[in-house]
């Protein structure tokens, strides 16, 4: 049998990490549920800043395309020639934004801003869903399926 140093309950060896624990094994979880609670932020911030720099800290993103502007361009461009109706839905869901028409949401699965729109149809583009960036990823694929449609008269939407 043991004490433990914090409950001063005494427990048996089962209730100790290892020999030389002083702290029972619940008196340890209550530590360790604290100390990940009080780091979660530094974790996230963490996870969220290390795709952005390479090894040498240098902001990756943006050297990248520095580097690769032309590229960039070229994407861009026939991306635009190619998807037509894409820069069509994406003209008009923004300019009913700009409208008060449609307002941007939340991400609907997470809640956070700033958010994107997901498109569910190109030629219906004020039926958008929202979503954060990460989520955008994940979720794109489900919209059609679990999205409301939203309720604007149809007259409405084709004059925008
Ligand atoms: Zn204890
Ligand atoms: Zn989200």
């Amino acid at each position: 049998m043991k004490v433990c140093r914090r409950c001063k309950i005494e427990k048996n060896q089962f209730n100790f990490y290892s020999e030389k624990h002083g702290l029972c094994k619940d008196c340890k979880r209550v530590d360790n549920a604290i100390h990940r609670r009080k780091n979660i932020a530094h974790y996230r911030w963490l996870d969220r800043q290390r795709w952005k720099f390479n090894t040498d800290g240098l902001f990756r993103k943006r050297e990248y395309i520095r580097n690769n502007k032309k590229y960039y361009a070229d994407l861009k461009r026939v991306w635009r020639r190619d998807n037509p109706e894409k820069m069509t839905a994406y003209n008009r869901l923004y300019r009913a934004i700009k409208k008060g028409l449609v307002k941007k949401g939340a991400c609907q699965t997470c809640g956070e801003f700033p958010t994107t729109a997901a498109f569910r149809d190109y030629f219906l583009p004020l039926n958008v869903a929202w979503f954060c960036f990460k989520h955008h990823k994940q979720e794109v694929s489900k919209i059609k399926t679990t999205q409301p449609l939203l309720d604007l008269h149809p007259q409405v939407a084709e004059r925008i």
